[in-house]
C-alpha cells in the first residue's frame, strides 16, 4: 500500500474558510474525489495535472453508490501518494465518514482527517449570531429532520428550548419540520433562521418563527436551519448585520 486518503472539509462555500492544511493537501494532490456540495472556487486550489472526480450526487440522481466511492479511494491509494476525499464543510457531519474510514482501515489504507468548517458555523456567522450564549442556550444539536418514523427518529420532546437545533437537510418541506417541532411542544415564537449557501456569492438568509416557517419560500439548496432563542437574541440585543448582509434578510425579523 503505498498511498494515503485525506479525509477533507471544504468547507461551507467560501475558499477563505478552508483550513491551511486542507489548502496544502489540495495543491500537493494526485487524486481527488468530491462531492456536489464542494464549490468551484474551492476545486480552483487542487494541484494543476491532478484527477478531479465528482462521486456527488446531482439532481437526486446518485452519481456513484458508496460502496463504489470506498473502492475508488482504496484503488487509487495503491497506485497514488496523495488521494484526496473532499467533502463539503467538515467531513464527519453528515458525510458518511464513518464508513469510509472503516473501508480505508479494512483495506489497510492509511488515512488523515482534515477538519473543516461545517454549514452550521458558517451559517451562524453569516446571520451574525451565537450558536451558544449563556443568557439563552448551553447546547447544541446538530441533527437533521428525519423523513421516516423508524426508531432512530428523534425525541423533540426531551430536547428542552435552552438547545440550538441546527438542523442540516432540512428539505423543501418547512410545514414538516414546524408541525415535527410543534408536536413536540416547541413554542411557536421560537426564532428560526433559513441559511441558503451560507458564506457563498449566492448566500442568502431569512428569520422568521416557528408559527411561520411553513409560509416562508423555500430556498435554493443547500440551506440549513436554526432553530433557537440565540436566533433572536442578537438582534433583541440591538445588534444589527451589516449593511451587506441586512438587505438580504427579508422580512425584517422582529421578536
Ligand atoms: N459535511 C457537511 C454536511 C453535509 S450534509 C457540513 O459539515 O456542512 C448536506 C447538508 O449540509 C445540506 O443539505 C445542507 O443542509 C448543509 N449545507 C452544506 N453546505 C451548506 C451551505 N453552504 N449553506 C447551507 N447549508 C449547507
Amino acid at each position: 500500500m503505498k498511498g494515503k486518503v485525506y479525509l477533507v472539509g471544504g468547507g461551507p462555500g467560501d475558499p477563505e474558510l478552508l483550513t491551511l492544511k486542507a489548502v496544502k493537501i489540495l495543491a500537493r494532490a494526485e487524486i481527488v474525489l468530491h462531492d456536489a456540495l464542494v464549490s468551484r472556487e474551492v476545486l480552483a486550489l487542487v494541484a494543476v495535472g491532478a484527477e478531479i472526480i465528482d462521486v456527488g450526487k446531482r439532481c437526486g440522481r446518485k452519481l456513484l453508490t458508496q460502496e463504489e466511492i470506498n473502492a475508488l479511494m482504496v484503488s487509487y491509494a495503491q497506485s497514488h501518494q496523495v488521494v484526496v476525499r473532499l467533502k463539503g464543510g467538515d467531513p464527519l457531519l453528515f458525510g458518511r465518514a464513518g464508513e469510509e474510514i472503516a473501508a480505508l482501515r479494512q483495506a489497510g489504507v492509511a488515512c488523515e482527517i482534515v477538519p473543516g468548517i461545517t454549514a452550521g458555523f458558517g451559517a451562524a456567522a453569516a446571520a451574525g449570531f451565537s450558536l451558544t450564549d449563556r443568557r439563552v442556550a448551553s447546547q447544541l444539536l446538530f441533527t437533521t429532520i428525519q423523513r421516516d418514523t423508524d426508531n432512530r427518529s428523534i425525541q423533540w420532546g426531551g430536547i428542552s428550548s435552552t438547545t440550538t437545533l441546527v438542523l442540516y437537510m432540512p428539505g423543501t418541506d418547512y410545514a414538516r419540520v414546524m408541525q415535527q417541532l410543534r408536536d413536540a411542544g416547541w413554542p411557536d415564537d421560537m426564532p428560526c433562521a433559513i441559511v441558503s449557501h451560507a458564506t457563498a456569492k449566492d448566500q442568502e438568509i431569512r428569520l422568521t418563527v416557528l408559527a411561520n416557517l411553513a409560509d416562508e419560500a423555500t430556498l435554493p439548496a443547500p440551506s440549513i436551519m436554526v432553530v433557537g432563542r440565540v436566533v433572536a437574541e442578537e438582534l433583541s440585543q440591538g445588534f444589527r448585520l451589516g449593511p451587506e448582509t441586512a438587505d438580504r434578510i427579508s422580512p425584517p425579523m422582529v421578536i
